[in-house]
Order: C-alpha cells, then sequence, then structure tokens
C-alpha cells in the first residue's frame, strides 16, 4: 500500500463576495516510502497549497488524501493532530526556529509539548544534533547560526517524533549552492532512511 495517495484532488481558495479561486485542480500522485520526490513549479502554482493539504493543515479540499489507505478526511480531530504531530516533519524556506530557545529547545520543542521527560528529550535532540553535525552548537541560539546550520537544526526538530513524512517547503530557498547541495543530501538521506520526503 502506497504511505500517501491524491486522488483528483482540488484546492478552491473563497475569495470576498462569493468569488473563489483554483490553485489545485485534478491532482492524481501517489508516493512511497523510502522517496525523496521534488514538486517543481513556478511561483504562484500551488507547491505551498498542495503541502498545507498533505500536511493536514488545511482541511478545506476536494477529492481524496489517502494515508497508509486511510481517508484523511475520516480523521477526527485528535486524530488529524496526531497525524499533524507524529506521522509528519516540517521544514520551512524561513526555518521557524524559536530566537529565544536554545538549538536543543528548538529540536526537542515537540517532545516538550508532550510532556516527555527532561533526560529522554535531551537523549534524542542530542543524537538527532549530532548526527546533523551539530554537536557542538547545541547550547546556541538560532541567530549564533548560518543559513545552512539553522536548516539542519529545522531538520532535526522535524525529525524528533520520527515522522514517516517529511514535508520540506523550498527548503533551501533561502541557501547558497553549498549550502543547498548539503541540505539536498541530508534530505535524500533521510529518504533513503526509509521516510518518505516530498520538497
Ligand atoms: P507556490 O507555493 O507554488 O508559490 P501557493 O500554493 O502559495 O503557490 O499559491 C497558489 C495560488 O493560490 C497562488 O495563485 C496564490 O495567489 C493563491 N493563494 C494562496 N493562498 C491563498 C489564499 N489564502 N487565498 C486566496 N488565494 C491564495
Ligand atoms: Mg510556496
Amino acid at each position: 500500500m502506497k504511505i500517501l495517495e491524491l486522488i483528483d484532488v482540488k484546492k478552491d481558495y473563497k475569495l470576498a463576495n462569493k468569488e473563489k479561486f483554483t490553485a489545485l485542480s485534478d491532482i492524481n500522485v501517489s508516493f512511497d516510502k523510502g522517496e525523496l520526490v521534488s514538486i517543481v513549479g513556478e511561483s504562484g502554482s500551488g507547491k505551498s497549497t498542495l503541502m498545507n493539504l498533505i500536511g493536514g493543515l488545511d482541511s478545506d479540499y476536494s477529492g481524496t488524501i489517502n494515508i497508509s489507505g486511510k481517508d484523511l478526511k475520516s480523521f477526527k480531530d485528535k486524530d488529524l493532530d496526531d497525524y499533524r504531530k507524529k506521522k509528519i516533519g516540517f521544514v520551512f524556506q524561513s526555518f521557524n526556529l524559536i530566537p529565544q530557545l536554545s538549538v536543543l529547545d528548538n529540536v526537542t520543542i515537540g517532545l516538550t509539548l508532550s510532556n516527555e521527560k527532561e533526560s529522554i528529550k535531551n537523549k534524542k535532540g542530542i543524537e538527532l544534533l549530532t548526527k546533523l553535525g551539530l554537536k557542538d552548537q547545541i547550547h546556541k541560539k538560532p541567530t549564533q547560526l548560518s543559513g545552512g546550520q539553522k536548516q539542519r537544526v529545522a531538520i532535526a526538530r522535524a525529525l524528533i517524533n520520527n515522522p514517516d513524512i517529511i514535508l520540506a517547503d523550498e527548503p533551501t530557498g533561502a541557501l547558497d549552492s553549498t549550502t543547498t547541495s548539503q541540505i539536498l543530501d541530508i534530505l535524500k538521506e533521510i529518504a533513503d532512511e526509509g521516510k518518505l520526503v516530498i520538497m
């Protein structure tokens, strides 16, 4: 079974005075674990709209999105919450790190919010940050990092709950070409380890 399947997905944004704008239509595509998939299109072509639908951030669409064979629309609020928290890891172009928190606390925020024990939380966080080559940076604040380091922190944060799917919306949009290829290598590795990475 495919981990993610979209069938006839269509997204209309509702505008003022009952007008609508169709951002996506006739989307039929499926994805497997272990794939690194790039969705390519010019600005305004609907890439972020698609990411938001897959990520369960926007439920106002028609058609079907199946997650491991289960219709996302059948998810109750609690299931949808769990899906966003545990099944999906989000990575953004602008990193979206919390400036007041240390690198380690940024990475473990998802565990903090689910009241995980301090020791377990820090162990998992340090493990991931070490894997991403940031062991020496854990006590820094995000502003003290380079762009590539910030994005690696964001990737560690996305991985903390061991999700099946990583959604990365223009993850290299703010990075230079050398750093871009480093981040792409990391995303490739994550896919090789068995996750679905959609970029
Ligand atoms: P991309 O990420 O590929 O640049 P988006 O998914 O952000 O594209 O946007 C797709 C289209 O939907 C664009 O034409 C954009 O103007 C429109 N759009 C995005 N968000 C909204 C919204 N909240 N209301 C109305 N139109 C929107
Ligand atoms: Mg976009």
